[in-house]
C-alpha cells in the first residue's frame, strides 16, 4: 500500500497538474463577498410563477450594476432581460429561471423560507426556492459579473435572461411572444443549467441529445347525469366512468406505445362528487403526459383524446356529452445541438478537469421549458446541462442508512449553493468565451 502510495504520487508529479482558468478562483472570491448573500436573499425570499415581481426588480438591479449591460423588465410578464455588447460576433442567450414552487420548506436550512402569496390559480400557499431556482439567478449574475471583467476575451453580444415561470412551462413561450427575439438581438446559441441534487457538488454533465422529456398537462372533464345513489340505472355516474378512463390510459402505456420509446401518462387528480349517496354530474381528471420523441407525444395525446370520448360512447352519453380532452400546458423535449453539445462538453473537461465531467444519463421524464428557446425552426442551437448539488458527505450518510438526499421539489430539498453557483457561474463562462472567441465569423 505505502509503495504503491509513493508511485501515485511520482506519477502526479510526472504528468502536468490540471489547471483551473483563473476567473474560477474570481467567482469563488465573489461569492464569499457577495453573492452568497444574495443568494440567501433569494432562498428567504421566493416567489411563485409568473408572481416573481420582488425577485425580478432585485435581478434587473444587479444586472444594471453591469456595466455597459442594457436591461429591460416586464418582458413576458415578470421576465428581465439583460444586453451585454461587445463589437462584432455571435450572440449567446445565457437564462436562468427564478420562479420557485407552492411547497412549504422543512429543510431546516438557517434562512429556510416562510414566505406565502398567492398564486396565478388564485390559491394562497407556502412557497420554497424547491427546485433551485436560486441559485441559477445568481449563477446568471455571476457569470454576467465575470464576462463584463473579461471583455478583452471575447467578441460578441451575450442576452442574459431571467425567466418567469418555468415550473408551469409557460415563462420561456410568453418571454418570445413578448418579443424575446425581436426585441432584442436573437442568439444563435443559447445555454443554461440547472442545479442536480442527485449530482455531487462540482460535476457537471450534458448530454449530446436528449436531455429532458416533453410534459403536457392535460385537463379531461366527464359529463354524467345526477342521480340518487341508490338509483344508478336513473343517471350516468362520472365516477365509474372516469375509473374506467384512468385505466384504459395505461393501455395506451403498455399496449400502443412502441415499448422502445419511453412514455409516462400520470393522472395526478380525480375531483368528483360532494356525498356518500349522490351520483354527481361531472368528474375532473388533471393528467401529465411525458415522452421523449414528437411522434409519441403526439401518440399519446391523440391517444387520450380517443379513449376518453370511447369511454363516453362505451357508457352510452351522447355525442355531444362524452369526457372532454383539452391540452393547457406543454412544452417539447429539450433536445441538446449534438455538435454544439460535443464541443461544449469539450470545453467542461478542459475548465473542471476530466474528473468533474460526468457522462449524461437520463434518469428520469422531468421537462424543461428551455426547449421553447431553441425549438423547431427556430435556428437556435441549444447546451443544457446539469450542475451536481450535493456533497460526497450526504451520499455517504444516506448510503448508511441516513437521511436520503431530498429530491426536487421535496420540502427537504437542499442543493449546496455554493457548489452550484460557482461551478455553474464557472462553466457557463468557459461556455460563453469559447463561443465568443475574438475574430470568429457571425454563426448564421
Ligand atoms: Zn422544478
Ligand atoms: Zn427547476
Amino acid at each position: 500500500m505505502r509503495h504503491l502510495l509513493a508511485a501515485t504520487a511520482l506519477l502526479f508529479i510526472a504528468t502536468p497538474a490540471f489547471a483551473e482558468p483563473e476567473y474560477a478562483a474570481a467567482i469563488r472570491a465573489d461569492y464569499d463577498q457577495t453573492l452568497g448573500a444574495m443568494w440567501d436573499d433569494f432562498h428567504r425570499h421566493p416567489e411563485l410563477s409568473f408572481k416573481e415581481v420582488r425577485t425580478a426588480a432585485k435581478m434587473a438591479a444587479a444586472l444594471r450594476s453591469v456595466k455597459g449591460m442594457q436591461v429591460s423588465e416586464k418582458v413576458g410578464g415578470t421576465g428581465v432581460v439583460g444586453v451585454l455588447r461587445n463589437g462584432d460576433g455571435p450572440v449567446v442567450l445565457v437564462r436562468a429561471d427564478m420562479d420557485g414552487l407552492p411547497v412549504e420548506e422543512k429543510s431546516g436550512l438557517p434562512n429556510a423560507s416562510k414566505a406565502r402569496q398567492i398564486g396565478v390559480d388564485g390559491v394562497d400557499t407556502p412557497v420554497m426556492h424547491a427546485c433551485g431556482h436560486d441559485t441559477h439567478i445568481v449563477g446568471l449574475f455571476a457569470t454576467a459579473r465575470r464576462l463584463a471583467a473579461l471583455k478583452d476575451r471575447w467578441a460578441g453580444t451575450v442576452v442574459f435572461v431571467v425567466q418567469p415561470a418555468e415550473e408551469r412551462v409557460e415563462g420561456a413561450a410568453a418571454m418570445l411572444r413578448d418579443g424575446l427575439y425581436t426585441r432584442f438581438p436573437k442568439p444563435q446559441y443559447a445555454l443554461a443549467y440547472h442545479s442536480n441534487s442527485e449530482g455531487l457538488a462540482g460535476t457537471v454533465s450534458a448530454s449530446e441529445d436528449i436531455q429532458y422529456s416533453s410534459s403536457d398537462s392535460v385537463d379531461i372533464v366527464v359529463p354524467g347525469v345526477g342521480a340518487h345513489g341508490a338509483s344508478p340505472h336513473t343517471g350516468k355516474d362520472p365516477v365509474y366512468m372516469a375509473s374506467q378512463l384512468v385505466i384504459a390510459l395505461q393501455g395506451l402505456i403498455s399496449r400502443e406505445r412502441q415499448p422502445l420509446n419511453p412514455g409516462v401518462i400520470t393522472v395526478g387528480s380525480f375531483h368528483a362528487g360532494l356525498k356518500h349517496n349522490i351520483i354527481s354530474d361531472e368528474a375532473k381528471l388533471q393528467v401529465t403526459v411525458r415522452a421523449n420523441d414528437e411522434a409519441t407525444r403526439k401518440q399519446l395525446l391523440e391517444g387520450i383524446e380517443r379513449v376518453a370520448r370511447g369511454i363516453g360512447e362505451l357508457n352510452g352519453m351522447p355525442a355531444d356529452k362524452v369526457p372532454v380532452v383539452k391540452v393547457v400546458e406543454g412544452t417539447p423535449t429539450t433536445r441538446n445541438d449534438a455538435p454544439l453539445s460535443r464541443r461544449l462538453n469539450a470545453v467542461m473537461v478542459e475548465t473542471l478537469g476530466a474528473d468533474r465531467v460526468v457522462p449524461f444519463q437520463q434518469k428520469g421524464m422531468g421537462a424543461e421549458d428551455f426547449a421553447a428557446f431553441v425549438q423547431g425552426d427556430l435556428n437556435v442551437k441549444g447546451y443544457y446541462f446539469t450542475v451536481g448539488g450535493t456533497q460526497q458527505s450526504a451520499f455517504d450518510a444516506a448510503a448508511s442508512g441516513g437521511p436520503p438526499v431530498p429530491s426536487h421539489h421535496s420540502p427537504l430539498f437542499k442543493v449546496d449553493p455554493r457548489a452550484v453557483v460557482t461551478t455553474g457561474a464557472t462553466a457557463m463562462t468557459a461556455a460563453v468565451l469559447d463561443l465568443l472567441k475574438p475574430g470568429q465569423a457571425r454563426a448564421g
